[in-house]
């Protein structure tokens, strides 16, 4: 089994650095795909209440064998539910949906800046309750900018611990992760294949031939070395294992440096400042 790193988060819980996405799983099929995942060696599983899965994650994970405690789960709350009063009904039901009395990580799925008038802080204070009583054992946000963030730190009792933010080796979000470190707020890769996008980059390419390597691999890798937190999602046994199996090298800081440089801030996913819900 290979040993997967913990990150520290602000609040003094760790975090696997690397865990197993289930966006696009359909339910049907979540629960073999996170079981192979927890077989593999995977500790930390990434849902939200809208890829409609919690239920199935939850299964896979009271079936496994393994104690609560021993795997890490976040879910977010649902784009249609910032009200607080919406947010209290909804995070009920996602640890119904799991059937848990705690979630390790709570996450604002995305900040609507054009919606409910704004009005994210709200929503950023109704999540500090669920940390509070205890049921969120940490909470952050997901798909933040800069400018969002600095609005939450100015009105927050507590700070996010992550940012779940898109990042791939054409999308490395210097300035937002620069940000993020000063503010000491985790960063959290998703997409971090770029849903497959950035495999076939003659740069990766050649790297993972040099270390007898594949490409998602070493772009896996190359998020460790970044410090960010990363759940690729797969549905197929051999590339979640293939996907795990990035604890046993280590790109030279050239070689980071080389992937970084392909950087064309190209995201696949939408942009946060103008994305509705
Ligand atoms: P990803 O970058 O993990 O890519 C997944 C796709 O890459 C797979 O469908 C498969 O086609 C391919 N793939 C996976 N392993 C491979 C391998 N070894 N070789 C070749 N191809 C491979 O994309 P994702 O699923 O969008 O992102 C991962 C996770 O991030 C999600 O499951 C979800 O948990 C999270 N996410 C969060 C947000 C958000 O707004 N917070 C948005 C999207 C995704």
């Amino acid at each position: 089994m290979p040993v997967i790193p913990d990150i520290m988060l602000n609040n003094g819980q760790r975090i696997p650095q690397f865990g197993f996405g289930v966006f696009l799983i359909p339910p049907p099929q979540t629960e073999a795909a996170v079981s192979h995942a927890l077989q593999a060696g995977y500790r930390h599983v990434d849902t939200a209440e809208m890829y409609g899965n919690e239920a199935e994650v939850g299964q896979a994970i009271s079936k496994s064998g393994l104690s609560r405690g021993e795997v890490f789960v976040t879910t977010k709350l649902s784009n249609d539910a910032h009200q607080p009063d919406d947010a209290r009904l909804a995070f009920e039901g996602s640890l119904k949906a799991l059937g848990f009395d705690y979630v390790d990580l709570f996450l604002i799925h995305w900040p609507l800046p054009t919606g409910y008038d704004g009005d994210f802080v709200s929503t950023w204070r109704t999540l500090e309750e669920f940390y509070r009583d205890g049921r969120a054992r940490s909470i952050g946000v997901s798909n933040f900018q800069p400018h969002h963030l600095r609005r939450i730190h100015t009105e927050r009792e507590i700070t996010p611990a992550v940012n779940q933010i898109e990042v791939n080796p054409y999308l490395t979000q210097g300035e937002l992760h620069r940000f993020c470190a000063e503010h000491e707020i985790v960063v959290e890769a998703w997409s971090p294949l770029g849903r497959g996008r950035v495999l076939a980059d003659p740069t990766v390419d050649d790297i993972a031939r040099r270390y007898g390597k594949t490409p998602a691999q070493v772009v896996l890798r190359w998020h460790i070395e970044r410090g960010d937190v990363v759940f690729p999602k797969s549905v197929t046994l051999s590339r979640i294992r293939e996907n795990i199996d990035v604890f046993d090298f280590e790109l030279t800081g050239e070689d980071v440096e080389a992937i970084t440089a392909l950087n064309r801030d190209q995201r696949a996913g939408p942009n946060p400042d103008t994305f509705a819900g």
